[in-house]
């Protein structure tokens, strides 16, 4: 691997879905791996073995390949890779920058305890700390040490955030911290303890040659930590982006109960991934004015710079505005897939997507999900039950005649656009009615509503025998 290869990573817990913050933060990490010709490394941070699943890991794969970001390398998974965590462990405690800590978890409260009675901060107090001259009392039995790792006393650590600018940390405002657990009571023998997050991460980017980081702000006061144990392993640091969080529409954080559903329900909803991207790319950084862009162009602009520092509002109607702009670029034949898909959830068997196409191509402009979308087609396979008041409305005794008769002429004529179109003129001739009378009709009884595009083009789309069945009781 060169020394000027850019590689990023995504790091996701699979603690529950992938959400919309770690999905951005993917995709800035992507884009600029793609933008520099290096490499993206997906890696599944998993030590949090309670709160761990199979499922959050398969709803994170597929999420990143319904977004289509191909990584190059991964998924790694931490919970193979504790050996090397140990390894590098000891290697520290051996050189001093980490030490063992055999102080109880009863003690530990006590230290804190007395720390709040004083009006202090809380703290460890480096109580198992080696130092020149300090005897250290015996390791009591019984008890299992953690590691923690010996934070430098003094000095501070300072980088140039990609997002942020210069951060500068004192390292007097950060104490020793637990960089490797012990393994549960109980554990059969051989069994290894699990690392903590600042430690493992470090070690990770260290070992997969990460030269950039992009996430989500609330990890900034971790990166001290990490920094203090590159430099304790002598080992050249990544630069930091560190993200704004994303606020939901009411300017409140993004949250289960406020917007934060997970990429793939987006999926669900009727959006495209393009449009998806387009619109997370956009929310938290800028090309200019530029608000529709392809996948193409932003790799091809995304260089690290015009990410924003303040947070960003989650905007569902301008979502749907860029998701509408995909759904009318999109090829017919693509989002007919979809709404088979679609109408499937709903029990709807719209038999092979290829007879779709032309419908999609006559109600894509006025939809912005294929949700939308399958809702105008499902009209076709399920009866539509037109609403009283339309039926008072639009299907009075005036324009009855004129259905019946071009119902007449329906069962004959060549079902399509033209003829149907053909068969309205010479009926509206022959009842001295208008077009505005007898569409508004056609509509409410056909698709059971009262705006639709061009009804010639719409009865075109049904078989015969559907409309002339709606058709039956006038
Ligand atoms: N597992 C961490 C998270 O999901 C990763 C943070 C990082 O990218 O370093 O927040």
């Amino acid at each position: 691997m060169s020394k000027s290869t850019v590689r990023t990573r995504i790091a996701p817990s699979p603690t529950g879905f992938l959400h919309l913050g770690t999905a951005r933060t993917a995709l800035y990490s992507w884009a600029y791996a793609r933008h520099h010709g290096g490499q993206f490394v997906l890696r599944i941070e998993d030590t949090d073995v309670e709160r761990s699943s199979e499922e959050s890991v398969q709803q994170i794969l597929d999420s990143m390949r319904w977004l289509g970001l191909d990584y190059d390398e991964g998924p790694h998974y931490q919970m193979q890779r504790l050996a090397r965590y140990h390894e590098v462990a000891e290697r520290m405690i051996a050189g001093g920058s980490a030490y063992r800590c055999w102080a109880t978890p009863e003690e530990l409260e006590a230290m804190r305890e007395a720390q709040r009675a004083r009006g202090e901060k809380t703290r460890y107090d480096g109580r198992w700390r080696p130092a020149p001259g300090k005897v250290l009392p015996p390791p009591p039995e019984g008890v299992q040490p953690v590691v923690r790792f010996a934070t430098p006393q003094e000095g501070a650590v300072a980088w140039d955030d990609l997002v942020k600018g210069p951060i500068r940390i004192a390292n007097e405002e950060i104490d020793d911290l637990i960089i490797l657990r012990p393994p549960p009571a109980g554990a059969p023998p051989g069994t290894l303890g699990v690392p903590t997050y600042n430690f493992a991460v470090v070690v990770d980017d260290l070992d997969m040659g990460i030269t950039h980081v992009f996430r989500g702000d609330e990890h900034i006061n971790n990166t001290p930590w990490q920094i203090n144990i590159f430099r304790a392993l002598g080992a050249p640091l990544p630069q930091y982006g560190h993200c704004p969080i994303i606020l939901g529409d009411d300017g409140l954080k993004l949250s289960k109960r406020r917007g934060a559903v997970s990429v793939t329900a987006y999926e669900e909803m009727g959006y495209l991934p393009e449009a998806m991207l387009n619109y997370l790319a956009r929310l938290g950084w800028s090309h200019g004015d530029d608000e529709l862009f392809t996948r193409e162009q932003m790799v091809q602009w995304f260089d690290g710079s015009h990410l924003a520092r303040s947070p960003a509002q989650w905007d569902p109607a301008k979502l749907a505005w860029v998701n509408a702009h995909y759904v009318r670029q999109a090829d017919d034949a693509r989002l007919a897939a979809l709404v088979v898909q679609q109408l499937a959830r709903r029990g709807i068997d719209a038999g092979p997507a290829g007879s779709l196409a032309a419908a999609c191509a006559l109600y894509k402009d006025r939809c912005s999900t294929v949700v939308e979308l399958a809702d105008w087609i499902g009209m076709m396979f399920v009866d539509v039950q037109p609403r009283a008041e339309d039926l008072a409305a639009h299907v009075g005794d005036a324009v009855r005649p004129a259905l019946q008769d071009l119902r007449e002429r329906f069962t004959t004529l060549d079902w399509d656009k033209a003829a149907i179109a053909a068969a309205m003129k010479e009926v509206l001739a022959a009842h001295k009615l208008k077009m505005p009378q007898l569409a508004p009709a056609l509509r409410v009884l056909v698709c059971g509503r009262t705006q639709t595009p061009s009804i010639d083009a719409v009865l075109a789309l049904f078989p015969r025998e559907t409309v002339l069945h709606r058709l039956r009781a006038v």
